[in-house]
């Protein structure tokens, strides 16, 4: 055994765990329909909620934003990355969430990987909903602090958590708006109180609740009437926004820190021009179009009431995520394989993304299906359920 041989063994093991996978390929543009591994589906594995990946009016706006100020800046922003363009979106982010202050990091990523280490350090203790996204965990990790994991959801826990890191200098609460693999809400008004009778800093990250939960899809704080009382919102740019990017929204204060202590603000290159004029107008059309935000919402109830009506395990999904569980996480990667010789493709969900019992499928509508494909899907997912025998 030398150098990385040991990843034989690794590789070896997930082909025996039927866990080994090739990533799928698009040939052609993301959408509610898809060209996958060279066979058009219906596709509905994709986070492009409003239907605006692919959307003219922000091609044109990229393609603008290349013409008008090149295809990259060439520098982060705390050096001489940041471009008026920039500036102007954090302004109309700021804005949509109804906060004093927003900052753009390159991704969700980076914003969870940067911001909570910035906050949070030795001697501080994080408390963070067992199914909080794996880039939390990972900003957890680089902050030093002590990190306490609370049962998901679960609120008599949490504040059990919250007693015991009574002696800690700073308390953290985290959350996911929108669990990403279940698709269900975390309870904010509980947390708010509770980090309030606590003394702790609540954040919230939002990135399966941009553009899907709240009026015009500003988030899970809005959809609560919590405006002004979560102390710091994460959202993405990269799911229902359709192009790429991760935020905070909060107040001046964290803005103006983050800008010197948020690492991957000051260490890694500034978005291309092309993906923030998108970004624009991507916001620019979830606030004058607001018949894509109801058509989400409409589709959704339409497909998981399709599913359940079938007698599906659909988990307690209370958004557009709307997993189907299968248990074994190779019967969910079987499931995802037999759907696909069917014209539909949902991505099978598996350990270390879930537990090892809690395999299944996850899909997502957007405001791109119509009927017809949804009703597709459903008829797929009804004769591939009943030959594996999970509904009758
Ligand atoms: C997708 C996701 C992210 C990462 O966002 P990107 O912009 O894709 O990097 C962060 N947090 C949660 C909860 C997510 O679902």
């Amino acid at each position: 055994m030398a150098g990385l041989d040991f990843l034989n063994q690794e590789i070896d093991q997930l082909k025996k765990d039927g866990l080994f996978r090739k990533n799928r390929v698009l040939s052609g543009p993301q959408g509610a329909r898809a060209v996958i591994d060279g066979r058009p589906v219906v596709n509905l594995s994709s986070n492009d909620y409003l239907g605006l990946a692919n959307d003219p009016r922000l091609k044109e706006a990229a393609i603008d934003g290349v013409r008008t100020w090149g295809a990259g800046t060439a520098a982060v922003r705390t050096i001489i990355g940041t471009m008026t363009i920039h500036q102007e979106l954090e302004q109309r982010l700021a804005r949509f969430k109804h906060t004093a202050a927003a900052i753009v990091f390159q991704s969700g990523f980076t914003c969870n990987s940067g911001v909570v280490p910035a906050i949070v350090g030795e001697g501080d203790v994080i408390i963070s909903d067992e199914l909080n996204h794996a880039s939390i965990i990972d900003g957890a990790r680089l902050s030093k602090a002590a990190i306490v994991r609370y049962r998901h959801r679960d609120m008599g826990d949490l504040e059990t958590k919250l007693k015991q890191a009574g002696s800690a200098r700073r308390r953290l609460v985290v959350t996911d708006g929108v669990f990403s693999m279940d698709g269900d809400i975390a309870p904010l008004p509980e947390i708010v109180a509770l980090c309030r009778r606590y003394d702790a800093i609540s954040y919230v990250d939002d990135a399966h609740a941009s553009g899907v939960l709240g009026e015009s899809g500003r988030g899970s704080v809005h959809h609560f009437h919590l405006d002004g009382q979560v102390d710091i919102q994460v959202g993405t740019l990269s799911k229902a926004v359709g192009v790429l990017g991760g935020y905070v929204a909060s107040s001046q204060n964290l803005i103006d820190w983050l800008v010197h202590r948020g690492r991957p603000f000051l260490f890694s290159t500034s978005h291309p021009p092309a993906v923030t004029m998108a970004c624009l107008k991507a916001l620019e059309i979830m606030e004058t179009e607001p018949e894509r935000h109801q058509r989400l919402w409409s589709n959704t109830a339409h497909f998981k009431g399709k599913l359940q009506a079938l007698g599906f395990d659909c988990g307690h999904s209370e958004t557009p995520i709307t997993p189907v569980m299968v248990g074994e996480g190779s019967r969910a990667m079987e499931m995802s394989d037999r759907l696909m010789a069917e014209g539909v493709f949902a991505q099978g969900i598996a350990y270390p993304t879930v537990a090892k019992d809690k395999g299944r499928l996850r899909t997502i509508v957007t405001a791109g299906h119509t009927i017809a494909d949804l009703d597709e899907a459903s008829a797929a997912f009804a004769k591939v359920g009943r030959q594996m025998g999970l509904i009758r």
